[in-house]
C-alpha cells in the first residue's frame, strides 16, 4: 500500500470516457485526489485554478491537442514546474521524441500496465522531495 502524508492531487485530461473511468479508479485506489477534464481549454483553466501536484495528458484530445496544451503550461510560471505525463497512443519510431518536444516530463503509450503506470505516477509525484 502506498503511504501519503497528503494525498495528492492529480488533474487528468483526457476525452475518452473509458479511460477515464479506469485511470481515475486507478489512482483513486492509490488514495490519489483526481480532477477530470475533458478538452485540453478546460484542463489549462483547471490547472491554473487548481495547481495540482502532477497533470496527466492525454495527446489525442478534440480541437486543441495535448502537445499544444502541454507547450501552454509550461508557459506559466505557475505550472511549469508540475510534473507533466503524456498519454498517447501514438507507438511508431520517433513519436516519443517528437511528443517529449513539448516539455512532458514522461510518456506513457496506451494501452499500458496498470503497475508501471502507477510506479511512473509515484516516481514523478515524489521527485525534489
Ligand atoms: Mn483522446
Amino acid at each position: 500500500m502506498l503511504i501519503v502524508d497528503k494525498n495528492p492531487h492529480i488533474l487528468l485530461i483526457e476525452d475518452n470516457p473509458n479511460n477515464i473511468k479506469l485511470m481515475v479508479m486507478l489512482l483513486e485506489q492509490q488514495q490519489y485526489k483526481v480532477t477530470v477534464a475533458v478538452n485540453a481549454e478546460s484542463g489549462i483553466e483547471q490547472a491554473n485554478a487548481l495547481l495540482p501536484d502532477m497533470i496527466l495528458l492525454d495527446i489525442q484530445l478534440p480541437e486543441m491537442d495535448g502537445m499544444e496544451a502541454c507547450r501552454i503550461l509550461r508557459q506559466n510560471e505557475k505550472l511549469a514546474y508540475i510534473p507533466i505525463i503524456a498519454l498517447t497512443a501514438f507507438a511508431m519510431p520517433g513519436d516519443k521524441e517528437r511528443i517529449m518536444a513539448n516539455g512532458f516530463d514522461e510518456y506513457m503509450a496506451k494501452p499500458f500496465n496498470y503497475r508501471e503506470f502507477l510506479k511512473l505516477v509515484e516516481r514523478l509525484l515524489s521527485r525534489g522531495e
